[in-house]
């Protein structure tokens, strides 16, 4: 047997105050107590449903369940309080629900000014903010442009074209909710229909299409803080889609997106960069200039630099956004194999070539430790 709806045992409307439920809950136990219906089954079992129905919604919590899931909420809280979720009462119930379904019912809660419509809390927004690398390190003012809604002025927000009006909804009656059967749950969702407004709207508002509201732009100015990286992300509170019948608006999120640096690149606080060299300054030793953020600085290269060693400059990286030290750059020399030579240059590094192999100083540290190893290898095969 299906349980009637609580307000309609109270005779009072979904918004009713706890006066007005308090009253007519007085009103109709006195009318059905059993004191004054001595042996008439049927006063009894209504006595009860008040009963039961006011219990229900003067508790603020056990009603706000009841509001957004129906009898399924409640009949679940007992199940569930038995199963271990303490406490049994509604509180408990409504918090775990809202945990669960907290998105899916916008989590705003609470019951709108009239009639059957819900309160939903706006959604939230994603705005991808590119950044390039210095932007990011040294922070910056950006102006973003953001679809915004607003009300309809043509329909006043009720969606419905001008001289018509809201019905209500054949597929939940006007609940908003309908039952769905989840595993061994039952519980009640927002109907697939109307949304969960409990209301269809037949000749649409042409100004908004229906929606009750008119999507605009609005230029926001966001101050990103020095030092963020890729993926951190900016909550501007309320900045979000609009809420549905006066309920709260969303967040906007700016989500930083630093782009490609054609020299450095970013690991947290430090950068790391790639300097070619010339044969003679890593040889020689001499003075290289190296890019920073904040310009060029000279490095001093020593004599006979090989290839692939890292200069470290330090705190020239990035001030983490989240505080701590100021990160280093690391300036890796790359040796760099001269071309287009001319025939006379060619002649020139041919003889150079040959003068080191008349030497009998080891000119080459790699490949001379390179040449012990291979030869060690071929000697431990020698049986
Ligand atoms: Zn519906
Ligand atoms: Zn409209």
């Amino acid at each position: 047997m299906s349980k009637r709806d609580y307000y309609e045992v109270l005779g009072v409307k979904n918004n009713a105050t706890q006066v007005e439920l308090k009253k007519s809950y007085r009103r109709l136990a006195m009318k059905y107590h059993p004191d004054r219906n001595p042996g008439d089954e049927k006063a009894e079992a209504q006595f009860k449903e008040v009963k039961e129905a006011y219990e229900v919604l003067s508790d603020e919590h056990k009603r706000a369940a009841y509001d957004q899931f129906g009898h399924a909420g409640l009949d679940g809280a007992a199940g569930m309080g038995g199963a271990g979720f303490g406490g049994g009462g509604g509180a408990g119930f409504s918090d775990i629900f809202e945990s669960v379904f907290g998105d899916m019912f916008g989590g705003g809660g609470g019951r709108g000014g009239g009639g059957k419509s819900r309160v939903y809390r706006g959604a939230d927004l994603r705005y991808d903010l590119g950044l390039t690398l210095e932007e990011a390190v040294a922070g910056t003012e950006v102006k973003i442009r953001i679809p915004s809604q607003s009300k309809c002025g043509a329909c006043n927000g009720s969606g419905a074209k001008k001289g018509s009006a809201p019905v209500t909804c054949s597929t939940c009656g006007g609940n908003g909710q309908v039952r769905m059967q989840q595993g061994f749950f039952s519980v009640q969702q927002t109907c697939p229909t109307c949304h969960g407004q409990g209301q269809m709207i037949k000749e649409p508002c042409p100004a908004c299409g229906g929606d009750g509201r008119i999507q605009e732009h609005k230029t926001l100015s966001v101050q990103v803080p020095a030092g963020v990286d890729n993926g951190d992300r900016i909550r501007l509170s309320g900045e979000g889609e609009m809420g549905a019948n006066g309920g709260p608006a969303g967040d906007l999120y700016v989500q930083i997106n630093v782009k490609t640096h054609p020299i450095f690149t970013r690991e947290e606080s430090h950068l790391f960069c790639e300097v070619p060299i010339s044969i003679a300054t890593a040889t020689l030793g001499g003075e290289l200039e190296v890019p920073t953020l904040g310009g060029r600085v000279v490095l001093k290269v020593p004599t006979e630099t090989q290839t692939g060693k890292v200069f470290r400059l330090h705190g020239k990286g990035v001030k983490p956004v989240r505080g701590g030290p100021v990160g280093d750059l690391h300036c890796k020399v790359v040796l760099e194999t001269p071309v287009r030579l001319t025939a006379q240059q060619k002649e020139l590094l041919k003889a150079f070539d040959d003068s080191m192999k008349e030497s009998n100083m080891p000119h080459s540290p790699k490949s001379q430790s390179w040449l012990d190893k291979v030869k060690n290898f071929f000697e431990e095969f020698k049986v």
